[in-house]
């Protein structure tokens, strides 16, 4: 009794996780993927201040992992959620990790032996990982994953393994938790830039979306922070960002801002101007929204770096034996434009979690119309739901940044707090 359980180990999760356990309550951090972290451990730097996302992130991360009143649950997710406010009932699955978490050093002698290489999601695609992995190097737990799915079963990881922690068979294995109190954060999923066939995504190999940037332009990403063409490897010498991507688009039934993409478009141009100064960097958007504290004088600075901001957004890319070609029109001067980019980034919208419906249906919840998690009150509620007891924070309720997302998961925390308080002084 008076556990709480949080759902999602993004920012978000990781905050409302260490200010319940900082005040005296054990939580159950549920996490579907190997490591925690969420998006944050995937971005370089982080707006307005350009500090190094991993370099704020990774402490948190490990003080989950010390903390000895959290008990992280990776490769998991809620099977069941039954009960009320102060005595809920999860059940969740732990998925086969192949690994065992005890024997398992993190070492990566298995990663250099194993032969298979696969699609890397932690990389956006970006690069390629091993059959079995570590998601990154600040993983936590820092140990590897096995991925079944494409495991050659070679035996060479089991051969080197000096501890014998690589699993032949694993079941995984279900847990039932008791509960005060629920916290979903969930988090998002970025636009998959595919739907806007216009831009050719995935068909122009020069056309890139802004989270392949962040892996790209990350000194620890597949290209060792390198910028580069991938259809040449060639370093570009201009490059166009293509604004809303899959937000504000009524015709693709996305009609709401992703509230990050302007600002994630000019911190990653400034990053680029600052490391290359010769680079041409044009932004086409429809409006910049600069609205949190030192984001409108981020602008300003973008500006003086001389990236041009460019009002007006390009139907299409298309490309031939020269390279891509742009047309759009200039909407300040009625001027139409072509461009010859030699790297297009298109910045991809937020969109709800791709699970956010088969939870609310667990938790008997609801979601708004976007596909967000809807909150009891849009202004003065903005974390319980309409299940008392169930709370929900980060961009599993709306696009939002970190700052915003660990402000509202430590909101939801000092709920679920109370709640399970309550519950035991019961
Ligand atoms: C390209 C790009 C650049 C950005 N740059 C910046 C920046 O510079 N500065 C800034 O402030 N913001 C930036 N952002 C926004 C930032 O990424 C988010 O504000 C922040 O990561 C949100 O954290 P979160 O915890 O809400 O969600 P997430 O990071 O999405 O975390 C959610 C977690 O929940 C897990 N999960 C999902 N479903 C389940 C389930 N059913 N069971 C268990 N676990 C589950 C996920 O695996 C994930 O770990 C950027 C966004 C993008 C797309």
């Amino acid at each position: 009794m008076g556990n709480v359980v949080v759902v999602g180990a993004g920012i978000a999760g990781i905050q409302a996780a260490l200010d319940i356990a900082g005040h005296g309550i054990h939580v159950h951090l549920i996490e579907r993927e190997p490591s925690i972290g969420g998006h944050m451990a995937q971005l370089d730097k982080t707006f307005p201040t350009n500090d190094c996302s991993m370099c704020i992130l990774s402490p948190k991360m490990v003080d989950v992992e010390r903390h000895p009143l959290i008990t992280v649950h990776t490769c998991s997710e809620v099977e069941t959620i039954a009960g009320e406010i102060g005595n809920f009932t999860v059940t969740i699955k732990e998925n086969p990790r192949y690994v065992d978490s005890v024997l398992c050093t993190g070492c990566g002698d298995c990663v250099e032996i194993c032969p298979v290489e696969v699609y890397n999601r932690f990389d956006a695609g970006v690069g390629v990982r091993k059959a079995i992995y570590k998601p990154h190097a600040q993983a936590v737990p820092d140990i590897v994953v096995k991925d079944a799915e494409h495991c050659i079963e070679c035996g060479l990881c089991y051969d080197i393994c000096g501890p014998g922690a690589i699993l032949r068979k694993d079941e995984g294995k279900r847990v039932t938790i008791n509960a005060a109190s629920i916290v979903i954060t969930t988090g998002y999923t970025v636009f998959d830039a595919r739907n806007k066939e216009q831009f050719g995504h995935l068909i122009l190999p020069d056309v890139i979306t802004s989270l392949e940037l962040e892996r790209m332009i990350n000194a620890s990403g597949p290209t060792g922070g390198k910028i580069k063409r991938l259809s040449n490897g060639a370093v570009p010498k201009s490059m166009v960002f293509i604004q809303c991507v899959g937000s504000r688009d009524i015709s693709i039934d996305r009609p709401y801002c992703s509230c990050v993409c302007c600002m994630q478009a000019m911190k990653n141009a400034i990053l680029i101007k600052e490391k290359s100064p010769d680079t041409e960097i044009t932004l086409c958007y429809m409006d910049i929204r600069a609205y949190g504290k030192g984001y409108e004088e981020y602008y300003e600075r973008a500006k003086a770096m001389g990236i041009r901001f460019l009002r007006g957004m390009p139907g299409e890319i298309r490309a031939d034996h020269n390279g891509l070609i742009l047309q759009v029109e200039n909407s300040e001067t009625s001027e139409v434009l072509v461009l010859h980019p030699d790297l297009v980034v298109l910045s991809v919208g937020i969109g709800p979690s791709d699970n956010a419906a088969g939870i609310a249906a667990k938790c008997g919840i609801s979601l708004e119309a976007t596909g967000f998690f809807k909150p009891a009150h849009d202004a003065v509620d903005t974390v319980a739901t309409l299940c008392p007891g169930i709370y929900v924070a980060g961009t599993a309720t709306a696009p939002r940044d970190i700052p915003d997302s660990v402000a509202s998961g430590g909101s939801a925390a000092m709920r679920a707090f109370i709640d399970a308080v309550r519950t035991r002084s019961a």
